[in-house]
């Protein structure tokens, strides 16, 4: 039975409903009526059903789908205006004891090398990944009770909080770690974590069993459930994913969405963000031996679709996707990116050739950090290395609330625009500081509240002079 409000995994996610859906997106997917209706509840701003977005992802009239096009754009441009967020994972450890069947550090895999990083490693780690400008990072790792236990990862973190480089510094990190209990939760909540983010990979329990076939993420059950563990934990901003390619990718979509709803209903705050991965090739992983692979076309639509049906979450892109890949996402409703990335332990201080990397998925976009951000701003877009929500307790409902009153911009906008410049002052090359400061002058100049601007522009004045951290 499906209850949005249960506890219980199978319950709220529902199999049956799932399938329904699918049903009823196959008989409506015709229906121009039926779709301008949820076109015009779209408008509103306010989001959709999983059924009703289901309908518009099935919908294949090529007006409607250029006007769902349109849309996403617009919600984007409304919600998020031309800021763009960055960020990078930092993998801790490649050790892991589960059995996942598209991922080369499932345990059987003898090839590649298994490390962990010391405390003196991370260090240095994050300090590559402060002097190419970073300030906010995901940290990754397997899955492995021995050789990665929470309490590493919460070393880890007071480490990596802990390292003032220069003027560097990482102000917020995310944590991609497997499933965990209650109490692990709050320690990592105690620990001033940013988002848990954790990948369902599938929503479809039977697929997930086989695609997990040994190790504690075969528990369906247990990984399904985790992000109400998170919530009882403490943690309010949560990340949730689907890995596109290991199942039909309108299961996954409605499922996604599902679950979106189950947080609301039951922690009144829906995810913080949502990823979307595609399967991509890695050591011993041919992603052509997936059956469900999703061309680029299929791809742009889901992200146009989530923005639509949440418009307050948050969409993220990784390296996974190539740079012509990415901004045509980004249109579409990507707020977060991730630049210059390394996916494989101890990448950024002491990076390997190509092939003898570790890495745990091929990164089609290799360009280093400060092209990226030279490349967003010729696009137009604003890159944002903000993270003032979080350090001002703007997080979770309250961070909900304040997008929800569209009030996000008289924060997001000067700070993305404050901590551009502090980039630009400390990262960027010449040329990416032209275009930047360029930038930086024509966005001032869009400030409407005149107060905030003059704090604005006294706060641009010291950054010149070398103060640092100012946000709203
Ligand atoms: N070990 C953690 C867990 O169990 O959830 C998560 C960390 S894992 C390093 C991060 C994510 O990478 C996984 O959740 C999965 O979706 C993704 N991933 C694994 N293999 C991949 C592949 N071949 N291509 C693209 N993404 C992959």
């Amino acid at each position: 039975m499906y209850n949005p409000k249960s506890h219980n995994a199978e319950e709220f996610i529902s199999h049956n409903e799932v399938l329904d859906t699918l049903k009823y997106s196959d008989e409506n997917k015709n229906n121009v009526e039926l779709i301008d209706q949820i076109l015009a509840k779209a408008r509103l701003g306010k989001g959709l059903t999983h059924r009703e977005a289901s309908v518009l992802l099935n919908c294949d009239i090529e007006e409607k789908n250029k006007e769902i096009f349109t849309l996403a754009e617009k919600i984007k441009k409304d919600y998020y205006g031309n800021r763009i967020v960055l960020f990078a994972p930092l993998y801790l450890s490649n050790y892991c004891v589960n059995g996942c069947v598209y991922c080369p550090y499932h345990a059987k895999n003898k090839h590649i090398p298994r490390r962990k990083l010391t405390q003196e490693e991370i260090k240095n780690e994050v300090i590559a990944l402060q002097d190419m400008g970073h300030k906010r990072l995901a940290i990754e790792a397997g899955e492995d009770p021995v050789n990665n236990p929470l309490e590493y990862i919460l070393e880890s973190i007071k480490t990596i909080y802990s390292i003032k480089h220069k003027n560097g510094a990482i102000r917020r990190v995310n944590v991609n770690i497997a499933a965990t209990t209650v109490e692990n939760y709050k320690k990592l909540h105690e620990a001033g974590i940013g988002t848990y983010i954790l990948f369902q990979e599938t929503y479809n329990k039977e697929s997930y069993e086989t695609l997990h076939p040994t190790g504690p993420k075969h528990n369906y059950k247990w990984h399904t459930e985790a992000m109400d563990r998170a919530m009882q934990g403490g943690i309010d901003d949560v990340g949730l994913g689907v890995l596109f390619g290991l199942e039909s990718y309108r299961y996954e979509f409605a499922a996604l969405l599902m679950h979106a709803e189950h947080l609301e209903a039951v922690y009144g705050v829906g995810p913080h963000t949502i990823s979307v991965p595609r399967i991509k090739k890695a050591d011993d992983i041919d992603p052509d031996t997936f059956d469900n692979g999703i061309d680029d076309d299929i791809f742009a639509k889901i992200v146009a679709c989530i923005r639509i049906a949440v418009p307050y979450t948050g969409m993220i892109i990784s390296t996974r996707e190539s740079e012509k890949c990415r901004e045509r996402l980004l249109h579409l409703g990507v707020s977060q990116i991730s630049g210059g990335s390394k996916t494989s332990v101890g990448g950024y201080f002491n990076p390997m050739p190509e092939k003898e990397e570790s890495a745990q998925f091929d990164v089609s976009d290799r360009r280093p950090l400060d092209e990226v951000i030279r490349w967003l701003m010729e696009l137009g877009y604003l890159p944002s290395f903000c993270t003032a929500c979080y350090g001002s307790g703007r997080t979770g409902d309250r961070f909900m609330e304040i997008c929800k009153s569209q009030q996000i911009h008289n924060f997001c906008h000067p700070n993305a625009i404050m901590t551009l410049k502090e980039y630009l002052e400390d990262y960027a090359s010449v040329q990416t500081k032209k275009v930047g400061d360029k930038l930086i002058n024509k966005e001032f100049n869009t400030l409407e509240d005149e107060k905030i601007k003059s704090i604005v522009e006294d706060n641009l004045q010291k950054i010149e002079k070398g103060e640092r951290n100012f946000k709203f």
